[in-house]
């Protein structure tokens, strides 16, 4: 799965629009301290569907949205846009249509988050899947966070066989069977 793109709005200390191009190949992302590099990856992972304001470094999801300086005021809305190249068609139905999948996420203060793929409003759970079964998902040891190594040395087997599932790509398969099993 190749990222193509990545459009951010008033997410963390991203406030105005920024977009970058992600071409093929390895991007690094360098800056000082307290640049926004963790933000970064973090709109990654957000867009994504993390579910968890604590891997978010926040109490409250509401805290990934622009929270104001002494210049700037407030935002009530942080958008996160991830385009992603669909030319293998592997993207569920309903979207194979499209070259390139636009991957939505949106969290107005006090309502929550919606999800959109190529405009079209869907469920977090849709997004989640996307991603699980590209084994690029939230949780995915491919986005390894500072002290994650750590918890994966220290973790039991039965622990680690669930990052190497999640590498695989089988993490959504199971979490299907697991919704089937339930009916
Ligand atoms: P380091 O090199 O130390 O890891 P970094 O480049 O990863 O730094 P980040 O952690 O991405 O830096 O960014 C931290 C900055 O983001 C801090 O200045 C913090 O105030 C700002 N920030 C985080 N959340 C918000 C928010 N909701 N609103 C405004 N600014 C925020
Ligand atoms: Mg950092």
């Amino acid at each position: 799965m190749q990222f193509v793109k990545l459009r951010i709005s008033g997410f963390k200390s991203f406030v105005d629009q920024t977009e970058l191009v992600i071409e093929p190949g390895m991007t690094g992302i360098v800056g000082p301290n307290g640049c926004g590099k963790s933000n970064l990856v973090e709109a990654l992972r957000w867009v994504m569907g993390e579910t968890s304001a604590k891997k978010m470094r926040g109490d409250d999801m509401d805290d990934v949205i622009f929270g104001g300086t002494d210049k700037r005021p407030a935002r009530n809305i942080a958008e996160v846009c991830l385009g992603v190249d669909n030319a293998s068609r592997t993207a569920p139905a309903g979207f194979n249509d499209f070259d390139e999948l636009d991957i939505q996420r949106r969290i107005e203060r006090g309502s929550g988050s919606d999800y959109r793929i190529n405009g079209k409003l869907v469920r977090a759970r849709d997004v989640q899947l996307l991603f699980a079964d590209n084994a690029s998902g939230a949780n995915s040891p491919a986005l390894v966070s500072q002290g994650r190594i750590g918890t994966i040395i220290n973790s039991k087997p039965t622990e680690r066989r669930v990052l190497l599932e999640e590498a695989a790509g089988i993490t959504g398969l199971h979490s299907r069977r697991h919704e089937a099993e339930l009916r």
